[in-house]
């Protein structure tokens, strides 16, 4: 079949605890035709994470092979470990029309960027949407409530994200996930907006 349009890379920030990756579980539950692009990443797996599914879980060693090797899109330390988008979990995707959505922090999302100013390929896939909690008082709430986490790593993690919240500017779409069901259902609107952009149609699409 023609393939009539590329697939949206939907670059998705926001400090931990604001609820990113829950939303994006329920998009993708409801939209099975959606992909994840895993990242790799050097810190430990978390709860009931697991490797291959959450996270492609590598020792510092394995991720620098992995940066030499030219295997990522983009890749930053967070938190005090390493993150990275695997080229191969995004580009052969949106080539063939399939929409991605990558979870990455705000210094990775600025290297997307400037890649689309180069890259016609990015350019035309990337959106960008930040996630942001409805206060700084929730975002705390939420991080304790994880109960997954050290004391020390959630003090990390708050400090970090004055900085994170402070770059929502940075993105075309803000969400502010006040309320689970209404977040997703505003993120549905804009996975379905994003659909319809025509940068992505094959300029044939009615021939
Ligand atoms: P967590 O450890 O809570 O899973 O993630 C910590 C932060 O790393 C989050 O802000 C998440 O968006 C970010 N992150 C996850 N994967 C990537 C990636 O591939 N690249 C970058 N730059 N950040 C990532």
């Amino acid at each position: 079949m023609e393939i009539q349009r590329l697939g949206v890379a939907l670059i998705l920030s926001g400090p931990s605890g604001s609820g990113k990756s829950s939303i994006s579980k329920e998009v993708m539950k409801q939209h099975p035709e959606v992909c994840f692009s895993i990242s790799c990443t050097t810190r430990a797996p978390r709860g009931a994470e697991r490797d291959g599914v959450d996270y492609y879980f590598l020792s510092r060693e394995e991720f620098r092979r992995k940066i030499e090797a030219d295997a990522f899109i983009e890749y930053a330390e967070v938190h005090g470990n390493f993150y990275g988008t695997l080229k191969s979990e995004v580009i052969d995707r949106v080539s063939r029309g399939i929409d991605v959505i990558l979870d990455i922090d705000v210094q990775g999302a600025a290297k997307v960027r400037e890649l689309c100013r180069k890259e016609p390929l990015f350019d035309a896939c990337a959106e960008f949407v930040f996630v942001a909690p409805p206060s700084h008082a929730e975002l705390e709430r939420r991080l304790r409530g994880r109960g997954t986490d050290s004391e020390e790593v959630i003090q990390k993690r708050l400090a970090n994200s004055k900085l994170e919240i402070s770059r929502w500017r940075e993105y075309s779409y803000l969400l502010i996930n006040d309320e689970f069901a209404g977040a997703v259902e505003r993120f549905n609107a804009l996975l379905l907006a994003f659909r319809m952009s025509t940068k992505r149609w094959k300029e044939d699409v009615n021939g």
